[in-house]
């Protein structure tokens, strides 16, 4: 019979909501090698995720611990001695599912303590009550303008690609990352239909992807609309009118998780023949509350049914800018075929959008969206860039220049020669030049006048199809 030490316990709740913290303390000898001892906790009702960490002395000095874990109804997990596990994902090869009120339990393997020695550990173990996500990732930290998409589809909805006997089949994500991550993109968002499971897939592609940013975001798919959500795990209600759930209610749970939400493809048709493709919700919608809207979306550009010009979205978008709000224009491919039909437009990256972020991280993306520090490009990452400042001011920003004083603004275009380039004020184009040069600044001298006003840029090819475009410099919003 094994004398087995005791150990002692110390759990500590915090009161904070129902989050809190557990410490699980005790010692392990030469006697334990080879056994499994179990360690119960309590996980309080509500908790969202379940952070578990087991540190020990000894290690030097050959001891080797193992670690499980057990919920109320069933096995979860082994393998590391530092997890994560919430209802959407957790660290490999543990599952993600619903944290389970109740007492669970962790399996300490103690796979060797050498004679003589004594090892102590600690377990701690953190509760969560919101979605805290992995978002600390940092995958650069300069400054810069870090180029991606923002809008894609993988087989957790309906993206498709051609299995290995040519089948069109259910696309793994990681085929839909790879196909980015060749295009040299800083940054992918996943935006499967109403639903968060991919988050689980890009806990797994993330350490594998260290150079390519994957955004946790999703399409909220409405029975009269779509819209990207980028930045939150949380669920998010789309049975607009189900129970009186409101656009407004959508938008307060949004921001509530501090998301960020871009209609998309706002100007495609509203109706039976393509239900949830328009924005339907206009009429219901507060645009001071909208933070972007997608201005180009690759899907329709070329090969879709209906086949809208280039940057169709510009009307919607700058409908609203004339009322007042500064919604950032954005692009998405609404790839849904891991890049494999590039030729025909819907291949990810197409088109790209280049955000100016302090550093390249979801928090830094998302702010950078968020400001506006924006463009767009209709070519892809290689293709020709356009870049709009004035004085210390870039696209996003606001200035609020001496009434009736010139304001000088800045156009530069990148690998365009031949192009045409375009200076907008109020949605009306006030100057255009052709581009002659690989890098070409323009500066451009208007006279706003008093109010409220909007300055962006465009860049088009010699037969005037739209390659780049700006967001607004506003003035005085
Ligand atoms: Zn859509
Ligand atoms: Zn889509």
């Amino acid at each position: 019979m094994v004398n087995r030490p005791a150990f002692a316990a110390l759990v500590l709740l915090l009161a904070n909501g129902a989050a809190g913290q557990v410490l699980l303390k005790g010692s392990v000898t030469s006697r334990d090698s080879g056994q499994f001892r179990m360690l119960p906790f309590e996980v309080p009702a509500g908790t969202r995720r379940v952070d578990v960490q087991l540190t020990f002395t000894g290690r030097d000095q050959g001891t080797q611990l193992y670690l499980g874990i057990f919920d109320p109804i069933m096995y979860r997990g082994a393998g590391r001695l530092s997890f994560t596990i919430s209802e959407y994902d957790a660290t490999p090869p543990f599952a993600p599912g619903p944290i389970v009120p109740g007492t669970w339990h962790l399996a300490l393997g103690v796979v060797n303590v050498n004679p003589e020695r004594t090892s102590d550990y600690t377990a701690r173990i953190d509760f969560s009550t919101s979605d805290d996500r992995p978002t600390g990732i940092v995958l650069r930290s300069e400054p810069g303008w870090y180029k991606g998409d923002l809008h894609s589809h993988t087989g957790h909805s309906d993206g498709v690609c051609l299995s290995q006997a040519g089948k069109n089949v259910p696309c793994p994500a990681f085929k839909l990352v790879e196909a980015a991550a060749a295009r040299h993109l800083d940054f992918l968002a996943i935006t499967d239909h109403n639903t968060a499971v991919t988050l689980n897939s890009i806990r797994e592609m993330q350490p594998y992807f260290d150079r390519l940013l994957l955004i946790h975001g999703r399409e909220m798919t409405t029975l009269a609309g779509h819209a990207n959500v980028w930045g939150t795990a949380e669920f998010l209600d789309f049975r607009i009118g189900y129970r009186n759930w409101t656009i407004d209610d959508f938008l307060d749970q949004v921001h509530r998780a501090h998301a960020l939400v871009s209609i998309n493809h706002a100007y495609w048709p509203v109706g039976p023949a393509c239900p949830g493709c328009g924005w339907g919700w206009k009429e219901q919608t507060d645009f001071s509350r909208i933070d972007a809207i997608e201005i180009v979306n690759g899907y329709s550009e070329k090969g879709s049914w209906f086949q809208p010009p280039a940057g169709n979205g510009v009307p919607f978008w700058e409908e609203q800018i004339a009322l007042g709000h500064r919604i950032t224009g954005v692009g998405g491919s609404d790839d849904h075929r891991a890049g494999e039909q590039l030729d025909r437009g819907s291949g990810v990256g197409n088109p790209t959008t280049v955000v100016y972020a302090s550093q390249l991280s979801e928090p830094a993306i998302l702010a950078g969206i968020k400001a506006g520090h924006v463009f767009v490009q209709l070519r892809g990452p290689e293709g020709p860039a356009l870049y709009l400042s004035s004085g210390q001011a870039i696209m996003g920003d606001t200035i609020h220049p001496a009434a009736n004083g010139a304001v000088e603004f800045q156009v530069r275009a990148k690998d365009c020669t031949g192009c045409k380039a375009a200076l907008i004020f109020d949605g009306r184009t006030v100057k255009s030049w052709t581009v002659d040069r690989n890098v070409q600044s323009d500066p451009v001298s208007l006279t706003l006048g008093g109010g409220r006003h909007w300055v962006r840029a465009t860049l088009q090819d010699a037969a005037g199809s739209l390659v780049a475009l700006t967001n607004p410099i506003y003035v005085n919003y």
